[in-house]
């Protein structure tokens, strides 16, 4: 029971992938021929996508072109202290509630994720497959969807704090400390694991913004 390593197959999926990995970055515009020929679709899935995209705020209008949204400094704030408390209580009901069957899918995660840790790109699908495998653990619906809509909105920062030196491998460990919480049932200690995971990925961001402002002049 291992997860595809190749990417989706529909539309709505193809398009939020590539935004999730940097091919289209916030403010790119998104024209649907341009989409279906890039994936081989036609161009009434492509169309039907983009609807929904633009529903859910993550593509805007910019007079009558449809283009990634982006998201302002306080609004990637609040994002990550929802995603923290959610995450959080994701690891300790996965503690309480994963079959052993899912605690092992996560093991094998974090042991074969690390042959990404020089590849941002990788790594940054590795990490949601990594975190949505919690979020089922969990056992939550209500929860899976909240974190779905979290994990959407992610998308939309311009940057990755997974391709920032080091961020990588260092996440992995806390991956690592994430499955050995969960593994030994540890419900407390998957909470607090996963809250500073999310935690120093906020701060990586943040020191990765001053450093491209310092640039900038
Ligand atoms: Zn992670």
């Amino acid at each position: 029971m291992t997860t595809p390593r190749s990417g989706p197959t529909d539309a709505y999926s193809m398009i939020l992938d590539a935004i999730d990995v940097g091919t289209y970055r916030p403010g790119d515009r998104l024209v649907e021929s341009e989409l279906a020929e890039r994936f081989g679709v036609s161009r009434t899935p492509v169309r039907e996508a983009l609807q929904r995209l633009e529903t859910q705020s993550l593509l805007a209008r910019d007079g009558r072109s449809l283009i990634v949204a982006s998201l302002d400094h306080n609004q990637v704030a609040e994002l990550y202290v929802v995603r923290g408390e959610l995450e959080g209580l994701a690891a300790r009901l996965a503690a309480r509630h994963a079959t052993a069957e899912e605690v092992r899918v996560l093991r094998e995660m974090v042991e074969e994720d690390d042959a990404f840790r020089d590849n941002p790109a990788a790594l940054a699908r590795a990490n949601r497959r990594f975190h949505k495998q919690i979020h089922l653990a969990s056992h939550n619906r209500y929860l899976v969807q909240q974190l779905d809509l979290v994990h959407r909105s992610m998308a939309l920062m311009a940057t990755s704090s997974l391709a920032v030196d080091g961020r990588g491998a260092i996440a992995q460990d806390e991956h690592d400390r994430i499955v050995q919480m969960i593994e030994q049932r540890d419900e407390d200690g998957a909470d607090e694991a996963l809250r500073t995971h999310i935690s120093v990925a906020f701060m990586t961001r943040l020191k990765q913004e001053a450093a491209q402002r310092k640039d900038e002049g």
